[in-house]
């Protein structure tokens, strides 16, 4: 039985299928892992149990250990050269890899010895701004641990490891500073409000760590001094710096943003490391990485559909495995638009998020393939969604927290419904539409959803059942194992029609009607 608001827009409208599911109907052919969808279609592929586990990436640990360190190898340089003093901090957040991040490079070269530096700040494990839902659900927060745990093994390969502290950022980096002597914190900029309130709060606790001449990488100086905090742009394809327009004029239309960037700006090259970045400083305990329950969570891990492995090694797994050995790359077009199993879309996006990979190197990827194998449609077209990655990101810097916000950076008015029950039913996948409660099933025991399937159960919620699309935003950025601020609330006011530019969406939907 589909659940129907009594006072809602569905009921109004009387509709058998809502106007999302509507659109889709003739579409379905196929069948979801966690429910069988009605289909006569002799086309259809072969169903999947809902018992069947997938692996993401397929691979055994002894061939992804050996994927990364021919990676590590190919991008390692022999000519980069040192030429700091004393110590600086690496300060670790949404960019868990070695790999092509310039916070650690910028760290080693200023320096004789870094400290990388990763805190489990609290607050992440509170509750969302508005409706209350856990910040980060278990499934996130596993899929960290794995990332902090094999960012550490790869320091230590790297002749560093990873100091792993419980606390706010703002209390744990000016006391190690101080302690060690620190003359500057790296670290990756972020975009949007709470993370760049830590940095405000970072900057004004080193302002209050006093330095001695000795300490720091000038030796001229002769005052005292204060640690810096240095951040460094390094989490889209293409470099804030190189926009070829500032972001207040950033265009509302995607299109024009894509051509820009693609006529006028190249993208970086990943950074090349040392083979070591040693010495690290002498430390007796590095701490552990917390067990989940350590974060105060309960152990879940997905028993159908994917089970995404966490950490650097596994992303740069994943990119060997779909674009070299299942050679997915060349369909990637034709197959983007799937629903089941891991490899009709690339399933980057969970280590995007957590920054244990580049987009950079995501590029780099792209463009060997097309020498090496092919250059088609598909193999451009994973960088055409890369940029919308990036332009969601510098959407955020110049909408700032309006993207959070109801009526959204168009400051859209319209009335919203918050019923708690309606909301529950599309939460826990029980509204009684296959396709909606399958895709949100797949949401809660695994962590992924496709980006079609993202697209229906977001226009479902706002359009179909009226409902706060923030409540919707909010769940997922529990859920979501690629939950990233700019992503996810940038598609939800898009689905919502909060944002400026209402056709992006929908036509991204109508491509596949
Ligand atoms: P692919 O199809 O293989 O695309 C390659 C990469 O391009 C992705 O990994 C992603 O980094 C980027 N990309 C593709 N589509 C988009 C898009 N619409 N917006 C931004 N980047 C895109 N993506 C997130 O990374 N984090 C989120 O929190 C998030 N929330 C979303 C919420 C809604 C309501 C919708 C409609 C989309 C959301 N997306 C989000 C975008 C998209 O659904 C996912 O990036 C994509 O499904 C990830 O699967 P993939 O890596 O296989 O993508």
């Amino acid at each position: 039985m589909a659940i129907l608001p009594s006072s809602s827009l569905l009921s109004q409208r009387k509709l058998i299928y809502p106007s999302s599911i509507f659109a889709y109907s003739s579409h379905i052919r196929f069948r979801l892992g966690f429910q069988i969808m009605n289909s006569t279609s002799k086309s259809e592929p072969k169903s999947v149990s809902s018992s069947t586990i997938y692996q993401v990436p397929g691979l055994d640990s002894h061939e992804m250990d050996s994927i990364a360190e021919k990676t590590f190898e190919r991008y390692s340089s022999k000519t980069v050269k040192r030429n700091g003093k004393g110590i600086s901090i690496v300060w670790y957040r949404n960019d868990l890899r070695v790999l092509d991040n310039e916070a650690l490079f910028k760290a080693w070269v200023s320096s004789e010895a870094i400290l990388p530096v990763y805190c489990i700040d609290p607050r992440l494990f509170e509750t969302t701004y508005c409706f209350g839902f856990p910040k980060t659900g278990a499934l996130r927060a596993q899929f960290i641990i794995e990332c902090l745990a094999d960012l550490k093994k790869n320091l230590m390969k790297k002749g560093l490891d990873l100091l792993i502290q419980r606390g706010k950022p703002e209390d744990i980096l000016p006391s190690l500073a101080k302690a060690f002597g620190a003359h500057t914190v790296y670290a990756h900029k972020e975009t949007c409000s709470e993370e760049l309130q830590v940095e405000r709060l970072v900057t004004r606790g080193l302002r209050g760590v006093v330095l001695s001449p000795a300490q720091g990488n000038s030796t001229s100086s002769s005052s005292t001094h204060n640690p810096k905090l240095e951040l460094i742009w390094g989490s889209t394809m293409y470099h804030l710096d190189d926009l070829p327009i500032s972001i207040s004029s950033l265009p509302d239309v995607y299109t024009q943003f894509r051509k820009s960037v693609e006529a006028k700006c190249a993208i970086r090259g990943c950074i090349r490391l040392p083979k070591s970045l040693g010495p690290a400083p002498s430390i007796d305990d590095w701490g552990h990485v917390p067990s989940i329950e350590q974060l105060g969570l309960q152990s879940e891990k997905a028993t159908k559909g994917m089970r995404f492995l966490g950490g650097e090694t596994a992303a740069l797994s994943r990119v060997s495995e779909y674009f070299w050995k299942k050679d997915s790359l060349k369909v990637y077009k034709e197959t983007r638009n799937g629903m089941l199993g891991p490899d009709y879309s690339t399933k980057f996006s969970p280590w995007l998020a957590s920054g244990s990979l580049s987009p950079r190197f995501i590029y780099e990827e792209v463009k060997r393939y097309e020498k090496e194998r092919l250059a088609n449609d598909s193999t451009y077209w994973v960088l055409f969604e890369l940029i919308w990655r990036d332009y969601f990101r510098f959407l955020s810097i110049k909408y700032g927290n309006s993207i959070f916000h109801l009526g959204g950076p168009r400051k859209a008015e319209r009335g919203w419904s918050q019923e708690q029950k309606l909301f529950e039913s599309w939460r826990n996948g029980c509204t009684g539409y296959p396709l909606i409660d399958a895709n949100m099933k797949e949401l809660s025991a695994t962590g992924f959803m496709s980006n079609r399937g993202r697209q229906i159960v977001c226009s479902f919620l706002v359009r179909d059942m009226g409902i706060d699309w923030r409540m919707g935003a909010e769940w997922f950025e529990t859920c979501l194992l690629d939950y990233d601020p700019c992503s996810n609330y940038g598609n939800w006011t898009y689905g919502a029609g909060t944002c400026t530019l209402i056709s992006k969406f929908l036509n991204k939907f109508s491509t596949c009607i």
